[in-house]
């Protein structure tokens, strides 16, 4: 028994896997075509796919933000959460990339629910408060560039709606977060972690799934 988080080698890890996702097929193949591009890491986990959906469906969500879209898959992971009449907004900047993610959402029949905004994340966030949109998102997921992640969780904290969640990716940097390090990716997920520490607007939670996945629920 153990009081502190496993540290999960293959042999577990991979029966975590076999005993609890229930990864969709269109996911799957989504998941088989991301590894040949070259920033395949930047891929979420399917254990991890599968906890946002979950948390999507526990807040009720029918309107929902990412920042950071790559080839998709959690987009169309909480896409295919969401009910009907469910929305994303979906910021990137990449054609390529995001050519797979609109060729996945078509073929899972969710292409409707997502608007991808190509243009940096934080203009369209600012645009999303000047159109009036502060507290309509149930939910955001934040997993771009992390030298802006503090200005992401800004807009996304106004952007939500109170009781409503934001989700920020890779908090933990495969553990170089812990060490000295002077990468300014680094230095800015530490920077936003220790700031979330005793952020009062949030209730948080710092969960240790795949490259650690900070929970802020706004208060
Ligand atoms: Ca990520």
């Amino acid at each position: 028994m153990s009081r502190k988080t496993l540290n999960l080698d293959n042999q577990l890890y991979n029966y975590l896997l076999s005993i609890s996702v229930r990864e969709p097929e269109i996911l799957q193949q989504l998941r088989q075509e991301t590894a040949h591009y070259p920033y395949a890491m930047m891929q979420i986990a399917p254990e991890q796919g599968q906890f946002m959906a979950l948390l999507v469906q526990l807040l009720g969500a029918t309107k929902t933000l990412e920042v950071g879209v790559f080839t998709g898959y959690s987009s169309l992971v909480v896409a295919l959460a969401l009910p009907a009449n469910g929305k994303i907004v979906a910021c990137d900047l990449s054609e390529e990339y995001t050519r797979v993610a609109r060729h996945y959402w078509q073929l899972a029949g969710v292409a409707d629910k997502i608007d991808l905004r190509l243009a940096p994340a934080l203009d369209t966030l600012d645009q999303l408060l000047a159109d009036g949109q502060a507290e309509t998102f149930d939910f955001a997921f934040i997993d771009a560039d992390k030298v802006n992640y503090e200005q992401y969780y800004e807009r996304s904290l106004q952007l939500v709606r109170p009781g409503g969640l934001i989700a920020i990716d890779n908090v933990l940097w495969s553990g170089r977060v812990a060490k000295p390090d002077q990468d300014k990716s680094t230095l800015a997920i530490c920077s936003l972690n220790k700031k979330l520490h005793h952020d009062e607007r949030v209730t948080l939670s710092l969960v240790p799934i795949a490259d650690g996945l900070t929970l802020a629920l706004k208060r």
